[in-house]
């Protein structure tokens, strides 16, 4: 119940983590390409302001405006549809004229109508020379306009005022605008969802190895603890009796001594597969030579298969020198021949094989024993398991073995699995770089 809470918790957070992401991206998007639109849009009526304000620059420094002038190197060659633009009179632009006071001189040019209706309130901003800026008269009409200073200072004009109207422009703006206002909708809504599903699957493993951890917690200190009883119970029974030898009294002297062995074992178990988990453990990697290096570590299970009547073999096709943590490959070969020796019986054979194999080493470790059912040989290497949970504690198991093997094999970058439909026994298949 507290779990889920931190969960669901945990959860949200991701959510609104994803969904301020998604946002923050989208919301650059559309201001880069909004800004892009606006700036394309009105560049082209900026620069027919710029052309108009050359044109007029130009008459005021004694040029006549009508005459179409030739473009130095150009000749007597025909104007192209640039210079004509250049030299004919925009009729988009609307030229006022204004005097140092901020009134307009020429309202008779610009016509009663334009003027009456829309620029009786409008004020002259000063300060505002040499750029081109947006005015909305009436918020109706869309206006781009240059004020510059004029040259000329005979006359009562002070100022030259271009206007330019861009309500198509405008409305094309407008219209983007929405469109990206309702792209925003639908953004958001699907980002809720995808930010919702996002979080859900970054929760998955959070949540199934936080089920690990726990249940990973909850089976060690059951098994410390069975031991640990067994312990508590025989030194108990001692206590009461002291006046009793200790030669009447082996068996719980012999039993509390291979639990406490069976402890030992648990703990440096646990505190491997824990130094694993927080990646805390490196490899001491150093050439080894393969064969020989097999062969000393079978050597003395070799003699204990031999005075338990099994029958040990070895086939070594792997003569060359690997890259390996010697001290960790002992440990596993430890673990699987220990497994080997534990489950076969009596006349049972025991084998190790190595070969090389497309650029890898494969070591074959094989029994004839009581083998392992189809269905469990894809839970063998989770932490505690054991198909048999009696017979293992006989045997001293607690489950931790191959998890510590595959960790060991997974740490130098190779591979186990266990061979399946075998007729009799069980072969454990490495696989390990050369
Ligand atoms: P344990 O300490 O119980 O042996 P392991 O992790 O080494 O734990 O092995 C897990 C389980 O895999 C064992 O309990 C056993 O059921 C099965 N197993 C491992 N090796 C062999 C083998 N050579 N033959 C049959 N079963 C095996």
């Amino acid at each position: 119940m507290f779990n889920k809470t931190i969960f669901r918790k945990q959860q949200l957070r991701f959510m609104l983590l994803n969904l301020l992401a998604f946002t923050v991206i989208f919301a650059i998007f559309s201001f880069i390409i909004f800004g892009q639109v606006q700036r394309t849009l009105y560049s082209h009526a900026d620069e027919e302001l710029q052309l108009f304000k050359e044109r007029l620059t130009d008459d005021l420094n004694g040029l006549e405006g009508d005459e179409i002038r030739p473009m130095p190197g150009k000749g007597n060659q025909d104007p192209s549809p640039m210079d004509k633009k250049r030299d004919n009179p925009n009729p988009r632009i609307v030229v006022i004229q204004w005097d140092r006071t901020g009134n307009i001189l020429n309202k008779g040019e610009i016509g009663s109508l334009f003027y009456e209706n829309y620029l009786t309130d409008y004020q002259l901003d000063k300060t505002k020379i040499d750029e081109i800026k947006m005015m909305a008269i009436d918020d109706m009409y869309h206006f781009r306009y240059l004020l510059f200073e004029d040259a000329n200072e005979q006359d009562d004009i002070a100022y030259i005022q271009l206007l330019i109207n861009v309500d198509a422009e405008q409305t094309i703006i407008s219209n983007f605008m929405k469109l990206v206002t309702i792209c925003s909708v639908i953004f958001i809504i699907l980002s809720i969802s995808a930010s919702f599903l996002l979080s859900r699957k970054m929760m998955k493993p959070i949540i199934s190895s936080w089920n690990k951890q726990a249940e990973f917690v909850e089976n060690a200190s059951h098994e410390l603890r069975t031991p640990l009883t067994i312990i508590q119970n025989k030194l108990e029974l001692l206590l009461r009796t002291p006046q009793e030898r200790i030669a009447d009294k082996f068996e719980n002297i012999a039993l509390s001594l291979s639990e406490t062995r069976r402890l030992s074992k648990l703990t440096s178990d646990l505190l491997t597969l824990a130094r694993a988990d927080s990646a805390e453990t490196e490899l001491n990697i150093k050439p080894v030579e393969f064969d020989a290096f097999v062969q000393k570590v079978c050597a003395p299970y070799q003699e204990i298969a031999e005075s338990q009547q099994k029958h040990f073999w070895l086939n070594l096709k792997c003569p060359i020198s690997i890259n390996v943590d010697e001290t960790r490959l002992h440990q596993l070969f430890v673990i699987l021949l220990d497994n080997a020796l534990k489950y076969t019986g009596e006349n049972d054979s025991i084998g190790v094989k190595t070969y090389v194999e497309d650029q890898r080493v494969v070591i074959e470790m094989s029994d004839t024993g009581i083998g392992i059912k189809e269905e469990n040989i894809q839970h063998i290497f989770e932490r505690f398991y054991r198909e048999d949970r009696a017979r293992s504690r006989e045997t001293g198991g607690v489950g931790l073995g191959l998890s510590i093997a595959q960790w060991i094999v997974e740490k130098h970058r190779g591979s186990i699995k266990v061979m399946k439909h075998q007729q009799k026994g069980t072969t454990f298949i490495i696989k390990l770089p050369k």
